[in-house]
């Protein structure tokens, strides 16, 4: 790619690209590309040269930016015209900065099928919605410690800069991926460990193995198909993968936050149950086992008779669901449980299938009309048998309850309506501690040796934003999460930034943001947050849904709260990412998420070792926050309770295992508290239309996308920010080897920081009271310089 010319009016003898002249085999195909391209529009631009005559530089300039889009040119000493490989691949550089250009530049590389483009140091992902061929393994050594300039925008990217940000700093790193469902988090997670597994050097092939295999065994019991994705994950996850300090990975570690489990006993059309209980059905038929746990093979377990599965045919035929039996089974084995816990597993779920079957009828005794019975036993007998639990047991469990008045103990008949719910509580509560027990299970089977020290890098794919046309209190629960993230996300970004520029009296022109911190304070503050509310009226036995909604309605005064007319038992939600009707059917009792206590009594006299292990720990699970809170957290959190949640672990233990909300509300804090002691990188996911089409963009949705994820004012303050402030001791202690010989140990001083970064021949960068300020490429050319010396 030669394009030189002799023909400027500027005087200009030759034009070159600054990269000079790497082998192209060597090089990145899009860039080759790229290149390739470049070199036409620059032939193109010689002829037009005679033509136009740009007879200034910033002509010139504005010309080739408006052919290439590239915007780094310059002319040396030879009178050649330089321009620098440093296309498009960061908003950070466009010339204009308003949303339709941004879009527009978007539009242009998804069609060319670059994915990936940055905003100073975030990566926006647009969603492929095909198979693209950039993640094999020459992939990952091409973007394996390499400047990020060097290669176009990548997950691979991303994940480098966390891995090389924790080996140099020493410090945890923290990868945030964000944006609606089906907007590819859970894909860019899997590509996140992948390339960090690679990385990370993993010297023993099975832990690498181990470590790869986690996520698809996690997703198989927590992610289903929804109207909007065929994978949704219906739970979040935090992957916290362990290094050691030079960077060995070690192990890994999940948290799991609010799994959905009202999905186990019913779905909205058109959706289905978990995948694992498809998974189970169709390999254990292939295995010829159905009869072993139990399974019927007519017509499928209530619990799965979905559109899709009318028939057990349509599960058993399925191709896919058999393979990815096989595929659970492997992961089963090589993380390293053990045969008699995954037949323990299987169990618990075809018991959770038979028992979605019982029935109850009401028959009529001398004291009450309604009292319940189980007609067919069947199902009751198989769900017990599966359980190790006697059936009568079972039904008398289901059926009854025992109520304390006044120190006697009565047994109390259930309602047919009483027994189901019953039922159904049992089943959630059953899948819900099976999850938490592979969660944990795997915790401890990938757990690095207790001796050796160190540090992680977590990667959170949390559920999208939702906003289906019936939204209930999950989707809250989703939405209220992704406020936090974006609040999270919101406060790095822009709060901080300025404040850190203020306290540094470094020059920063204010950036106007959208502060979702109201909303947040309306969902949890207390004790008039709607959460605290809610729990409230939870406390009633006679609130209703309608009592729960004129609650809302009288408290909840502000702009973000609406009240729809002529739709009853709805409340509406102006939330970051737009308006929300909530519909408040069965909010109190997917609150209260009550399971009797003749139900827990009875699961304890199980012989299955698993099931007892289940029920025999308090009700939620015990999780708390492996680090201290830093300071940031008092900042970021809107909620006070956290600070009081560290000081009173013990009332707060009593709280959580009151109602969902309380619980989800501790969750967020967690999860939070494990976010802040890390450095960030941020992923935006984008879905780029709602059909699920590959190359096709539809700007309305890109737009509002990129709109409440704030990317407009993020490209803003990137463009002006300093990504990284170092204090000039840190920085000197770092980078002396650039500037000083390695014996002479110079005094931590500004002068001295400033002494390297003028060697190192840095531009640009800031000096704060105590902190050097350095833009993102900064660090990545300091870097470099290290390992040359
Ligand atoms: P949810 O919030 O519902 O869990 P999500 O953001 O996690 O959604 P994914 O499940 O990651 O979304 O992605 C949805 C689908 O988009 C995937 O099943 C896959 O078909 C496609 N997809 C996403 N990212 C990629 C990619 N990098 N390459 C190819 N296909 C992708
Ligand atoms: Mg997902």
């Amino acid at each position: 790619y030669d394009a030189r010319c002799d023909v400027w009016s500027l005087g200009i003898t030759a034009i070159e690209l600054a990269d000079g002249d790497p082998p192209l085999a060597e090089m990145h195909p899009v860039k080759v590309t790229a290149l390739n391209s470049l070199r036409q529009q620059l032939a193109a631009l010689i002829q037009e040269q005679q033509q136009i005559g740009c007879k200034t530089k910033s002509k010139l300039k504005r010309h080739l930016v408006s052919l290439t889009s590239y915007r780094h040119v310059r002319i040396n000493t030879r009178k050649t015209l330089i321009i620098e490989s440093c296309p498009d691949d960061d908003l950070v550089n466009l010339e204009f900065l308003d949303e339709e250009t941004i879009i527009s530049h978007l539009h242009k590389r998804y069609d060319e099928l670059q994915v990936y483009t940055y905003v100073g140091d975030i990566l926006i992902a647009l969603n492929p919605f095909q198979n693209l061929s950039i993640y094999s393994p020459q992939f990952s050594k091409l973007y394996h410690g390499v400047k990020r300039a060097d290669n176009p925008p990548h997950i691979f990217a991303t994940a480098d800069a966390a891995y090389q940000g924790m080996v140099t700093f020493c410090k945890d790193q923290c990868i945030i991926i964000s944006g609606e469902s089906g907007a590819g988090k859970t894909e860019s997670a899997h590509l996140i460990v992948q390339h960090l597994t690679f990385l990370g050097k993993a010297n023993n092939r099975t832990l690498r193995e181990k470590i790869l295999q986690v996520n698809p065994l996690v997703e198989a019991f927590g992610n289903a198909c929804t109207a909007i994705n065929d994978n949704s994950s219906r739970f979040g996850k935090y992957l916290e993968m362990k290094f050691t300090p030079t960077g060995a990975v070690i192990g890994a570690k999940i948290s799991e936050y609010l799994l959905e489990k009202s999905r186990v006993i019913k779905q909205a059309p058109g959706e289905e149950n978990f995948h694992i209980f498809y998974y189970i059905y169709a390999g254990l038929y292939h295995q010829d086992e159905l009869k072993t746990y139990r399974l019927p093979d007519g017509t499928p377990p209530r619990y799965i008779d979905s559109q899709h599965c009318k028939v057990m045919q349509d599960i058993v035929s399925r191709k896919q669901y058999k393979e990815q039996f096989d595929a659970i089974q492997e992961c089963f084995r090589n993380i390293g449980f053990t045969e008699e816990e995954v037949d323990s597993a299987y169990k618990i779920l075809s018991a959770i299938l038979n028992t979605g079957n019982i029935e109850f009828a009401s028959i009529t005794s001398q004291h009450q009309t309604d009292i319940s019975e189980v007609p067919n036993s069947e199902a009751l007998e198989n769900a017990a048998s599966l359980l190790s639990i006697g059936p009568e047991e079972l039904q008398e469990a289901l059926t009854s309850q025992c109520v304390v008045t006044r120190g006697e103990t009565i047994i109390r008949s259930n309602t047919v309506d009483k027994a189901a719910d019953v039922r159904d509580a049992m089943s959630k509560a059953l899948y819900g501690r099976l999850f938490s027990w592979i969660v944990n299970r795997i915790n401890s089977l990938l757990q690095p040796d207790m001796n050796v020290c160190g540090m992680n890098v977590g990667i959170l794919d949390i559920f999208g934003f939702e906003n289906f046309k019936k939204n209930s209190f999950e989707q809250l629960c989703i939405n209220i999460a992704n406020e936090q993230i974006q609040f999270y996300f919101n406060q790095h970004i822009f709060a901080l930034e300025q404040m850190e520029y203020q306290s540094e009296e470094v020059d920063a022109s204010l950036v106007e943001y959208e502060d979702n911190r109201p909303i947040l304070d309306m969902f949890l503050q207390k004790p008039m947050g709607l959460l605290s509310l809610l729990d409230e009226e939870s406390r009633f036995p006679q609130a209703t849904d309608q009592t729960l909604v004129d609650k809302f309605e009288d408290n909840l005064r502000c702009k973000y709260f609406l009240i729809p007319k002529r739709v009853e038992l709805c409340f509406g939600i102006q939330h970051y990412a737009g308006q929300v009707m909530y519909n408040v059917n069965g909010f109190l009792e997917k609150n209260r998420d009550t399971l009797p206590a003749d139900i827990v009594v009875v699961l304890r006299t199980s012989e299955n070792k698993l099931l007892q292990q289940l029920f025999s720990s308090p009700l939620t699970k015990t999780v708390w926050p492996d680090h201290q809170c830093s300071v940031l957290i008092a900042t970021v959190c809107v909620q006070v309770d956290t600070m009081e949640m560290i000081r009173h672990p013990e009332e707060t233990t009593k709280m959580r295992r009151q109602t969902v909300a309380s619980y989800f509300r501790y969750s967020l804090m967690d999860l939070l508290s494990k976010m802040v002691v890390g450095q960030p990188h941020f992923v935006r996911c984008i879905k780029p239309n709602d059909d699920r089409q590959a190359l096709c963009f539809c700007k309305e949705r890109v737009m509002v996308q990129l709109r409440y994820t704030g990317i407009l004012e993020t490209v803003n303050i990137r463009r002006q920010g300093y990504s990284h402030r170092i204090l000039f001791e840190d920085f000197v202690n770092r980078y002396y080897y650039l500037a000083f010989r390695a014996h002479e140990m110079p005094e931590t001083s500004k002068e001295n920081a400033v002494a390297i970064l003028e060697r190192a021949k840095l531009k640009d960068w800031v000096l704060g009271k105590t902190k050097v300020f350095l833009k993102y490429y900064h660090v990545e050319q300091l870097n470099l310089l290290l390992r040359e010396v």
